[in-house]
């Protein structure tokens, strides 16, 4: 194996891509290998978008923590008369996006449960409430399922949905609700969310309106390697196609307060060396993504720091009112101030740089 990963490393910086198999071999790396991956990914990171670490300040408005679906990963949802239900009207939506305008962030995040109540109207009110309060701001907002939920409740296509969100003012949509791209899994983590190919085509359809999206994966759950590497293998698919996506962001699972993991489903996370072959990994196979992310809200700082020099190349945002990782148990998940990324920066010796949702540099 010794040899083989030395070789494979090798031809990866003369311009081999890696097959899907590659991948999950490199997956399954346990030893001291892990930090040859790493110095790779690192070495691959520095030749295709440089040295700099950057942030967005951004913030968070979740308009509501009431959901239909049960998603055993979750533990943000809550139900009609469940304790701690929360739903935000225009109102304080618009007092939200003020407080975003005083803290001078460039992009306000918007995904939320999927309430009873909403559809496809209701989201693009959302937006312009938004933009009403704040304008110019950059919002990236919705994701795949909340698209299909849009259209099943007003009987639209999935692509008259996006046309009619980006008119709007939708700047860029989450690729959140990927979870597992792998049906099977998917079935055991979220039964009610939408089918792989579902994901993929609201996917290509926002990208052939020129809406960018993100691109997740969550893992460290119940999903195996196979999975993780079938995972990445349909994002490179859709990057070759469409070059839509602006970055990939590995989310780890949060486990604490999840039905997943209370009922002995889902391990308890991924250990730390997932955390950073997912990292070295995906900038490795990935050759299609110039961005690759690092969650300081699933993996930690310090974590997150390491990250940095295993091919990641972005932090995520300052934050600004967290609450969906912090409903399944993380803490510290509100805000990052950016003087706390400039020392965790300073520290590898990179300079921090801030940008915007679709990483111009300010
Ligand atoms: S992950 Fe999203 S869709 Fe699933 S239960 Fe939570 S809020 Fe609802």
């Amino acid at each position: 194996m010794e040899n083989h990963l030395r070789t494979l490393l090798d031809d990866i910086k003369n311009g081999h891509r890696l097959s899907e198999s590659e991948a999950l071999d490199l997956f399954r790396i346990r030893n001291r290998h892990v930090w040859e991956i790493a110095k790779s990914a690192d070495e691959v990171r520095e030749q295709r978008v440089g040295n700099a670490v950057t942030y967005v300040r951004n913030q968070n408005i979740n308009v509501t923590n009431i959901c239909i679906n049960s998603c055993g990963f979750c533990g943000f949802s809550k139900k009609p008369g469940d304790d701690s239900i929360y739903y935000h009207n225009k109102s304080a939506i618009q007092k939200k996006a003020a407080l975003a305008k005083i803290r001078e962030v460039s992009e306000i995040c918007t995904v939320s449960g999927l309430h009873p109540d909403f559809n496809a109207q209701y989201y693009c009110d959302v937006y312009r409430w938004i933009l009403e309060a704040v304008p110019g701001i950059h919002l990236h907002a919705s994701n795949p399922m909340e698209v299909a939920y849009a259209a099943k409740k007003s009987q639209l296509s999935t692509y008259e949905v996006l046309v009619a969100m980006k008119k709007a003012g939708l700047g860029s949509m989450c690729g959140t609700a990927a979870e597992i791209l792998v049906d099977s899994v998917r079935k055991k983590i979220c039964p009610q969310k939408i089918t792989t190919d579902e994901w993929v085509r609201i996917i290509r359809e926002a990208h052939a309106l020129g809406i960018p999206t993100t691109a997740t994966i969550m893992y460290g759950h119940c999903e195996s390697d196979e999975d993780r590497a079938r995972h990445l293998s349909i994002l490179r698919e859709i990057q070759d196609e469409t070059h839509g996506f602006t970055e990939f962001v590995p989310l780890s699972f949060i486990h604490m307060n999840t039905p997943l993991y209370r009922s002995g489903i889902a391990r308890s996370g991924a250990t730390g060396r997932e955390d950073l072959l997912m990292v070295a990994v995906a900038r490795l196979f990935l050759d299609n993504f110039k961005n690759i992310q690092v969650s300081w809200v699933k993996e930690g700082i310090k974590m997150a720091q390491l990250s940095l020099i295993a091919g990641a190349n972005d932090l995520g945002g300052t934050m600004f009112e967290e609450s969906i990782s912090k409903g399944a148990g993380a803490t510290n998940t509100d805000y990052l101030d950016p003087a706390e990324m400039q020392r965790v920066a300073d520290d590898v010796g990179r300079p921090l740089r801030r940008r915007t949702t679709l990483y111009e540099l300010f």
